[in-house]
């Protein structure tokens, strides 16, 4: 049986990009081209980002001591896998180093994919860590990440994320890009299959898929509800200087959409928006690939209601509250916390809410 840990595979492998640098700083530069020059770069940026991961992850997950010696199976095996590849690819500069030439271009790439690889082992590694530690967390880390910077706004009064007023006009569109930027930092969009958009979380590996979408929005739609309730004294709040209130909480309307178009129509549609999505992301089933989503609302309504009862939370959270995937959780919020003509709305759909 193996006796490394997390700490001790991460610093083999840093060592094998040291090693790989040491074999280029000491070469006779002077017929070097570009592509020595991208060799260096691409080496260092590796090591860059390891460190970065590598400073930033523990403090999430118990800090330092603990992530250094987590050795959890699925962990190890997959650092130990990256160490051999890691090595394989330095031996290319060891041969090349020996025998002299140019450095053939396509090891750039090679050292950048590898690079990417290693920042997934090591979001990964700290998921594993932090899904054991948080039982009434139903999120992965990546999620929570992007669900701590979102609750931080709301918090901090006036234009949070949660603050219903649309529009991508000044503070409250700042922050919506901030959200998005905040997504970027925990996975990938990208196009997939030949119409839809997916989210891939670096930490559970679990997509979010939007199905239909020519490009996704980076704005919460403008709310014209929330912009009438705002000021009912003047219709549709259009006489308003200050941006108008966010709906009263507890209400069962939410402010969730965002406006995209069919690839396959050009139509407008509705879709969630993307950062409120990846913010409550649930790592996959056991099997699956796509991400579950818990829903905040039902959530928050949940543990106003039950107060600090941790059991009851741990049940909900992980149960009623979650669905399993992103369509089902559109589907939930179309039927839950959207806003119908005012007397068709609630309190039915309010009371079906907290058993669902
Ligand atoms: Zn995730
Ligand atoms: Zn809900």
């Amino acid at each position: 049986m193996s006796l490394d840990t997390v700490g001790t595979l991460l610093a083999a492998i840093a060592n094998l990009l040291h090693e790989g640098l040491w074999l280029l700083a000491r070469a006779d530069k002077s017929f070097w081209g570009p592509d020595e020059h991208e060799q260096v770069r691409a080496l260092e940026e590796a090591l860059d980002d390891a460190k970065k991961d590598f400073q930033e992850l523990p403090p999430h997950v118990n800090g330092q001591v603990y992530y250094e010696n987590d050795r959890k199976p699925e962990s190890i095996a997959e650092l130990e896998s990256l160490h051999a590849r890691f090595n394989l690819h330095i031996q290319n500069l060891r041969n090349w180093a020996a025998a002299g030439g140019a450095v053939n271009p396509v090891w750039a790439a090679e050292t950048a994919h590898l690079r990417r690889l290693l920042h997934r082992a090591q979001c990964r590694a700290a998921a594993r860590i932090f899904a054991l530690g948080r039982e009434s967390e139903p999120r992965c880390l990546g999620a929570f990440l992007v669900y701590r910077k979102q609750r931080a706004w709301a918090g901090g009064g006036g234009g949070g994320p949660d603050a219903a007023t649309g529009g991508g006009g000044g503070e409250y569109g700042r922050r919506q890009l901030e959200e998005l930027v905040a997504c970027n930092a925990v996975g990938k969009f990208e196009r997939f299959g030949d119409q839809d958009v997916a989210f891939v979380c670096d930490f559970c590996d679990g997509y979010l898929v939007w199905e239909d979408l020519e490009s996704m929005p980076s704005l919460r739609s403008v709310d014209d509800r929330a912009l009438a309730r705002a000021d009912p004294a003047s219709p549709g709040g259009q006489q308003q200087q200050e941006p108008p209130a966010p709906p009263p909480a507890g209400e069962g309307v939410e402010h969730w959409q965002a406006t995209g178009f069919a690839l396959s129509t050009r139509e407008e549609k509705s879709v969630v928006f993307a950062p409120l999505a990846i913010g409550n992301h649930v790592a996959p089933a056991p099997g699956q690939w796509r991400a579950r989503v818990a829903c905040p609302f039902c959530e928050d309504r949940y543990v106003l209601a039950q107060g600090d009862d941790e059991m009851e939370q741990i049940r909900y959270g992980h149960d009623e509250n979650t669905f399993e995937d992103l369509a089902a959780f559109q589907g939930h919020l179309e039927w839950q916390h959207t806003a119908l003509p005012r007397p068709a709305l609630l309190p039915s759909a309010r009371e079906s809410c907290t058993v669902m």
